[in-house]
């Protein structure tokens, strides 16, 4: 029988919660259909369950342990996740007490050899950065999902295997009173890096592994320092290896860094070895003060994905489709991503309003995503920790540049994760009649300011949303007479109009200070269509209900055959590249 821990975890900042195993009804013989069973309550699997929700989709979410995550694990959250974390209608306590920051600085023998500012416009709402520990993540989110009151959350329930037919999977299901059974039409795999599900399926990642061990320690300890990223290189007391030092919320801080490696994990984490290298990093950074541990662990760098997140009727997203390294902070942010996409496309198959080839969509987008971060995480990770002679010499010989020489110093850059565009998604519609310049087909929706704190994307309802300019009353009558008789094919469907101020009233936004226009380089007439994502899929000027009607429909998936996704995800693996399944 399935016993998780009980007793709270310790956290100096967090009072962990823990809930109880409430016996389901299909325990007393209950026979119940379910849409969508969602396995593992981690940041993916919440957010996905809420994505369902905001479109009237119901959800069961197994979680084989009682309180949520242990550590703060994930403490970066990208602009792109807060835009997604809003979408779900679950953004102001992730904005009351996140740590925003947008810079971050490296030092290389004692000299600061960089400085990078990430991109941030005025007219986004979030920055590049907030700080949130991955329990206040994980809480947060429990709380959005019970308050939806569409989310059955089931503590304590560990999934230990499952079959599938033609109408749906059933899960066997392991609990503190027995096992049972669960059925449901589709379940998403969001049960982390050691997923069930994959293994149950006999499904391998491919990719690399990365040599290396990196130990990450948390303390309590009172400095006078920004919020900001702190990384130096080669410091004397851990020659050749990196430190990198973060801020959270709670008066904690990250402390990050590679181990020697002939040193083992147990070793480094033997309380004597990590109280004196705490105590090192400190002395570096000129803040020998006291401090508390509130958790500490080892890691190790993967870039590793699942070559199809679509099996039958089982999907993969987050860390149970892909692997990927924290440098750049891509494993929850990424996955953040693959909830948003998935959570939409399964509510509109669900709902009968799009074919099942539309899931096959999600895995064509989010494979070519996590195969692009791949790429890019391995980059980072090369520099950050390299995994060969040849590029600890070339990585040495950048940073001895960067002491003297101002060219080498972007070679610094740490590449944060960003959102993928699906440019040659086969749900777009090519652009007409748009400035060149203008934000195209498969990008995120883009933010602008509309006041002091008023921003665009806050204004955007759940389902697709027509975002339409119009400068005068006759523009906006024409635009609001053809999205009315657009045909929706069902879908959930708005229109979101930005207007000057003379044209205030019901579904329009007031374009006051002109920057939705400016950022999105709209003429009066220019009209974009916005998937329940949040991604751009069709833009035009002035389009009559037909054009609006047809775009809803290719963004629907409605011209699709089945298994037809686009075929395969840019940037495939290589045959060498086919085989290494990695342990976190
Ligand atoms: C030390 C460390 C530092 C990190 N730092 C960062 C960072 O700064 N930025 C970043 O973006 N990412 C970071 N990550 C990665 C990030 O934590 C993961 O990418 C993220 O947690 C993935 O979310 P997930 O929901 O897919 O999986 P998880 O968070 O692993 O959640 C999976 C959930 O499924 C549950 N589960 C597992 N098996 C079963 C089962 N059989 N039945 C039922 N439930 C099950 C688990 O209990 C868990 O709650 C870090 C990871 C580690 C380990």
């Amino acid at each position: 029988m399935h016993q998780p821990r009980t007793e709270p975890r310790e956290s100096l900042y967090h009072d962990y919660k823990v809930h109880p195993f409430r016996r389901p009804p299909e325990m007393d013989g209950a026979r119940i259909e379910h849409a969508v069973a969602i396995v593992g309550a981690g940041p993916v699997g919440l957010v996905t369950a809420l994505a369902l929700a905001r479109l009237g989709v119901p959800s069961v979410l197994v979680e084989a342990e009682a309180q949520v995550s242990e550590g703060s694990r994930a403490i970066v959250l990208t602009r792109r996740s807060m835009e997604i974390i809003q979408s779900v209608g679950a953004i102001e306590p992730f904005v009351a007490t996140g740590l925003p920051w947008k810079s971050g600085r490296s030092f290389f023998r004692g000299h600061e050899v960089y400085r990078m500012e990430m991109p941030h416009d005025d007219d986004d709402r979030f920055w590049p950065g907030t700080n949130t520990q991955q329990q206040l993540i994980e809480q947060y989110l429990v709380d959005a999902a019970e308050a939806s009151g569409m989310v059955d959350l089931r503590w304590q329930t560990a999934c230990t295997g499952l079959e599938q037919d033609d109408t749906g999977v059933t899960l066997l299901l392991d609990t503190p009173e027995g096992e049972y059974r669960l059925r449901a039409r589709r379940v998403v795999a969001a049960d982390g890096g050691r997923s069930t599900v994959r293994r149950c399926l006999g499904l391998r990642f491919e990719g690399r592994n990365y040599p290396g061990h990196f130990v990450i320690a948390d303390i309590r300890a009172d400095l006078d320092l920004p919020t900001e990223r702190l990384c130096f290189f080669d410091p004397d007391w851990n020659p050749g290896n990196n430190v990198l030092v973060h801020r959270e919320p709670g008066g904690i801080w990250r402390i990050d860094f590679r181990l020697p490696d002939d040193e083992t994990p147990e070793a480094a984490l033997e309380p004597e070895t990590l109280a004196a290298r705490i105590g090192q990093v400190l002395e570096m950074i000129g803040r020998p003060v006291q401090w508390q541990l509130d958790w500490a662990t080892v890691y190790t760098a993967n870039t590793l994905t699942l070559p199809d997140y679509r099996a039958g009727r089982v999907l993969f997203a987050g860390d149970a489709a892909h692997l990927l390294p924290i440098f750049g902070v891509r494993g929850a942010n990424t996955g953040f991503q693959d909830a948003g996409n998935l959570g939409w496309k399964l509510a509109m198959v669900e709902r009968g309003i799009a074919p099942e080839a539309l899931l096959d969509t999600y895995s064509h987008e989010r494979v070519a995503a996590a195969r692009e971060i791949c790429a890019e995480g391995g980059r980072s990770t090369r520099f950050m920790s390299p995994p060969s002679r040849g590029y600890r010499l070339m990585r040495d010989a950048t940073l001895s540049l960067v002491l003297s020489q101002e060219w080498p110093k972007p070679l610094l850059h740490w590449r944060t994760s960003r959102p993928h565009d699906y440019l040659d998604s086969p749900l777009n519609t090519p652009p007409a009649g748009i400035d060149p310049a203008a934000p195209v087909p498969g990008a995120p929706v883009p933010d602008a300011r509309l006041g002091e704190d008023d921003f665009l994307l806050g204004h955007l309802p759940a389902g697709f949303v027509l975002l339409g300019f119009a400068d005068d009353a006759d523009t906006l009558a024409a635009l609001e007479r053809n999205a009315a008789r657009a045909n929706a094919h069902g879908a959930p469907f708005s229109a979101v109009w930005v207007v000057p101020p003379g044209l205030a009233g019901a579904g329009r936004v007031v374009d006051a200070l002109g920057r939705a226009r400016a950022r999105y380089r709209a003429r009066s007439g220019d009209c974009w269509l916005a998937r329940p994502d949040q991604h751009l899929c069709a833009a035009w000027h002035r389009p009559d209900a037909a054009a609006i009607g047809a775009a809803v429909g290719r963004a629907l998936g409605l011209g699709l055959a089945a298994g037809s996704s686009g075929g395969e995800p840019a940037g495939a693996a290589t045959e060498g590249e086919r085989a290494t399944e990695g342990e976190r």
